[in-house]
């Protein structure tokens, strides 16, 4: 028996006991083996997949998202044999990381193979490969026995989703099948290290710290630098990204008062205020909506797209964000928040344009 909502023409599959596990399996593969793209969970946010061999199936990813060509996308593998068959090499840093990490939520960039199309690689020689650890999405890879490029499954300007809802809402009728894994338990992008420079980089910061890829890769990850000077080579890394629609800042505050006063003199305009915190709890009489995420890097990044989709469904004007500890552990939510918010995330009172 399937349990099955209808959503325009979008199918949505649940997966909560194991028939219906294996039906969503058996549906999603064999749309994915027809060249469609179907929306899966995976451990960090939900994907929009398709057969990374099919140079079809990749354009369409990007037609449906409103994809900048530009941006690449990662290739989603159930097996070390697999990920190899997307390689032009493997090098003994990549095999420690893969080792440490993997599944899980660390990206690594390679050499591509010549079997990856150029859409899938933004017309680069080098492509992103993870083995994710969502059970799901390694039941569909099995099935398919072809990698999927999978990027976020929401339309390009909007938040990432961490909740089959939120699939809904972003792509509504627009694919033919969503598959509800619950709520995704990393809950933001993978860490994304890039191997082919010299020392590698991370591109994009996530719960997989530096330190702890560095304490695996050795002497290679040693000089490892942090994002920064990568900004080009890793289109994830624009400045303004994975954003709410509505105005947000990230700022410290004292007491309630305080923050209320500095809202009322500089931002008079806005209405419905949100205030997203995890330390210094003001009192909500004055807000729309004021939440609590757990002081907890981990439980925070799987609850802070959430929350945004939240605020911005309640149609907030402005969001307060309480400006996260500036400790490595919290790099990954850090970059998230300052992205969000346009810019770098500073400590105290900054704004996007
Ligand atoms: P997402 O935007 O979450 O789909 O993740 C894709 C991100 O991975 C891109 O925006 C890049 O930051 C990074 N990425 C993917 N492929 C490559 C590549 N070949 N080289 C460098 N970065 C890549
Ligand atoms: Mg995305």
């Amino acid at each position: 028996m399937t349990s099955t909502r209808a959503t325009g023409e979008t199918e949505v599959l649940e997966t909560h006991t194991a028939e219906l596990f294996q039906e969503a399996v058996r549906r999603a593969a064999r749309l994915l083996c027809q060249n469609e793209v179907v929306a899966l969970p995976t451990e960090t946010v939900y994907g929009l997949a398709g057969n990374a061999w099919s140079r079809d199936a990749v354009s369409q990813i990007y037609q449906i998202k409103g994809r900048s060509p530009e941006n690449p996308l990662i290739v989603h593998v159930a097996s070390f044999e697999m990920a190899r068959a997307c390689v032009a090499v493997w090098p003994e840093s990549a095999a420690a990381l893969a080792r440490a990490f993997w599944p899980g939520a660390l990206t690594l960039v390679l050499p591509k193979s010549a079997s990856i199309p150029d859409e899938v690689t933004a017309g680069g020689n080098t492509v992103a490969i993870r083995w994710p650890s969502h059970p799901f999405t390694q039941a569909v890879i099995s099935a398919c026995g072809f990698p999927l490029a999978a990027p976020s499954a929401n339309l390009s300007s909007e938040l990432s989703p961490t909740t089959a809802r939120h699939v809904q809402k972003s792509l509504g009728s627009l694919i033919p099948l969503i598959v509800d894994g619950g709520q995704c338990q990393i809950g933001i992008e993978s860490t994304v290290v890039d191997l082919c420079s010299e020392p590698p980089r991370i591109l994009r910061p996530g719960l997989i710290t530096a330190s702890a890829i560095r304490a695996v890769a050795g002497d290679t990850g040693s000089g490892m630098e942090a994002a920064g000077s990568a900004l080009l080579r890793s289109p994830g890394m624009l400045a303004k990204h994975y954003a709410p629609k509505a105005r947000m800042v990230i700022a410290k505050w004292d007491h309630s008062r305080d923050l209320q006063q500095r809202i009322a003199v500089e931002y008079p305009w806005a209405g419905a205020v949100c205030v997203i915190s995890h330390q210094l709890i003001p009192s909500a009489e004055h807000f729309a909506r004021v939440s609590v995420i757990p002081h907890d890097p981990e439980a925070y990044a799987r609850a802070l797209y959430a929350e945004l989709h939240e605020c911005d469904e309640i149609g907030a004007d402005l969001i307060v964000v309480e400006a996260p500890p500036d400790t490595e552990a919290w790099s990954g939510v850090k970059d998230r928040l300052g992205r969000a918010s346009g810019g770098a995330c500073a400590p105290l009172w900054a704004e996007n344009p």
